[in-house]
């Protein structure tokens, strides 16, 4: 168990250093580029994968380091550099989270790498749960897996919806109902390997933030997957839909063990977006004049700006102790929510505020700002909702089925 600590070690304040450079120099300056062309920005993703920021190896030393906190230090740097392509590089996390989350070491040891590639053959991950008539209801889901015992292999049908890399990637880590009156303690993980018949990505969608970053349906038409696909495997499986079919309480379901444990990095993510439009504004102000004096020097402004800090402070200190505690103790009441909470709603008073100080500048595109608050947006959407964080914080705090 390491101590809870708000100093960062010497190897953490070194990381946080080297993925600062390469936000700094190379994802900013792309920021605007990609946003316009709303595309993957494979050059930006492809020198990531040559420093080693997008790697196997960068994930798993991250998620292994003992304090917790390494991982949204990281993810706050990439996101500081621009939210759009920090999404393309943090993309494949999310479906490596859910073959950890799920998945034995075995299977980790083989999809994992393949969410990646390498320095120069670089390959992404997609994590499927959400569907056109469920996102925040997770037990909806409707894409199902049937299991042929004689020739030991599932069959996937269905459509994904908001896929972040769908249809693009490599590897697809998909959520299915394998047992539909079980609601979503009868779901599973599988793998979709490369190439695999029958995937295809559905419609492209089009953004009000993180536009270069992928979003698409995928669909799932006679999918046809090997038993060994199944993450955790089928004994594990059996033994899942059999405690729940004695109604005896079961683990967690898949996609929602994926989401608890990602959920302080999607806070880090907003904290970084944040965080940009923070020290941008702060800079503009102290150098924007009106009526002969810079702007700060009204309070309306100053104490805004001070507002902006101290929110992004609190989100930080929640970030890292919701970070720390998914390592070395538990949840209590809902702290990972809470950290992705605050974090993603101040984000988006921030940037907007961000927008108020640089006036007319910076509802222009000329600007970043206006960009940030775009960006900043989807963190009140994605992994959890934010009324859907308040509904966890609620139950854990009462103990009761809050609806
Ligand atoms: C850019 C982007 C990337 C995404 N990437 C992925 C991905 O990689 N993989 C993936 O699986 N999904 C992904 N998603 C999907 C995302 O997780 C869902 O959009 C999100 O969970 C919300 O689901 P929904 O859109 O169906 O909204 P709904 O669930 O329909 O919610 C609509 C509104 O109702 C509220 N609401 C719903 N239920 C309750 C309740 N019980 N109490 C109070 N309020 C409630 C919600 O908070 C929200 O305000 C992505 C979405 C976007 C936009």
């Amino acid at each position: 168990m390491s101590e809870f600590s708000l100093q960062l070690n010497e190897d953490q304040l070194q990381i946080q250093k080297w993925i600062h450079d390469f936000a700094e120099g190379t994802i900013r300056p792309a920021a605007h580029e990609w946003d316009e062309r709303e595309e993957f920005p494979w050059p930006v993703v492809e020198e990531a994968a040559e420093i080693g920021l997008y790697s196997t190896d960068f994930l798993l030393n991250a998620m292994g380091d003992p304090t917790g906190i390494t991982l949204p230090m990281a993810v706050e740097e990439i996101f500081w550099g621009d939210a759009g392509i920090g999404m393309a590089i943090m993309g494949s996390a999310l479906a490596a989270a859910g073959i950890a989350g799920n998945g034995t070491p075995e299977q980790m040891m083989e999809w994992v790498p393949q969410c990646y590639g390498t320095a120069g053959d670089v390959k992404l991950g997609a994590f499927c749960v959400s569907e056109p008539d469920a996102g925040s209801d997770v037990s909806s889901l409707r894409t199902r897996a049937v299991y042929d015992e004689a020739k030991d292999q599932w069959t996937l049908n269905g459509t994904k919806a908001w896929i972040t890399n769908g249809g693009i990637a490599d590897v697809h880590v998909v959520v299915a109902t394998v047992d539909p009156e079980l609601g979503s303690k009868g779901q599973a993980s599988f793998i979709v390997p490369p190439n695999t018949p029958g995937l295809s990505q559905g419609q492209k969608y089009l953004k009000h933030g993180i536009r270069a970053s992928h979003t698409s349906e995928v669909v799932l038409d006679d999918v046809v997957v090997p038993g060994s696909c199944l993450l955790g495997g089928k004994e594990k499986l059996e033994a899942k839909l059999a405690k729940a079919r004695n109604k005896e309480r079961s683990g967690k379901q898949p996609a929602m063990a994926t989401f608890e444990a990602t959920r302080p990095a999607v806070g880090a993510q907003a904290l970084g977006v944040a965080r940009a439009a923070y020290e941008y504004s702060l800079e503009y102000a102290k150098e924007r004049h009106a009526f002969g004096k810079p702007i700060i020097m009204n309070q309306a402004i100053a104490f805004k700006l001070a507002n902006m800090i101290t929110e992004i402070d609190a989100s930080r200190l929640l970030i890292w102790r919701a970070a720390w505690l998914a390592k070395n103790g538990q949840f209590v009441n809902g702290e990972g929510s809470m950290s992705k909470w605050k974090a993603s709603e101040v984000a988006v008073r921030v940037t907007e505020e961000a927008i108020q100080i640089l006036g007319g500048y910076g509802y222009t595109r000329e600007y970043p700002v206006e960009r940030w608050h775009r960006d900043a947006k989807i963190h009140t959407i994605f992994e959890g909702t934010s009324e859907i964080q308040q509904l966890v914080i609620s139950r854990a705090i009462s103990g009761l089925r809050i609806e």
